[in-house]
């Protein structure tokens, strides 16, 4: 399920350019769309920041973000390795900077744009009811 929390600067870089799809954390996502009747495709590459799940004609998209990865505020997953700081700092100011630049293209395009984030999709339950609030408004 989650990719292992790399040492090494080039293999995490290969694997961040690389970005794993079927995870665990979309496979709960992917269920909980479905069981609340929302259609969906995936990996939309025609949209801003390539969301994980959305439906342009309802006008919304779904990020699942890896709290390591992008660097979920608070999340004890967002650690940050002590070996190659200036790196990670680097890369990880890199993937919010896109992250950031998705939502607001997405934003500005009239999506509503819901980040889950992976810790937020062990509970199943919480996570019907999180994406429920967020996508139930969209008309
Ligand atoms: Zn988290």
């Amino acid at each position: 399920m989650k990719r292992p929390t790399p040492t090494d600067p080039k293999r995490s870089a290969l694997m961040a350019r690389v970005r794993q799809h079927g995870t665990a954390a979309e496979l709960a996502v992917a269920a909980a769309l479905r069981a609340a009747g929302h259609a969906y495709r995936l990996n939309v590459r025609s949209l801003p920041g390539s969301p994980d799940f959305a439906n342009r004609t309802r006008k919304w998209a779904v990020f699942v973000h890896g709290c390591f990865w992008h660097r979920h505020p608070g999340c004890k997953r967002t650690t940050t390795p002590k070996a190659n700081a200036a790196f990670w700092q680097n890369k990880f100011e890199t993937n919010q900077k896109r992250d950031t630049a998705a939502v607001r293209a997405l934003r500005r395009a009239g999506f509503r744009v819901v980040i889950v984030w992976e810790c937020e999709t062990v509970d199943a339950d919480a996570l019907a009811a999180r994406l429920h609030r967020s996508l139930n408004r969209v008309a």
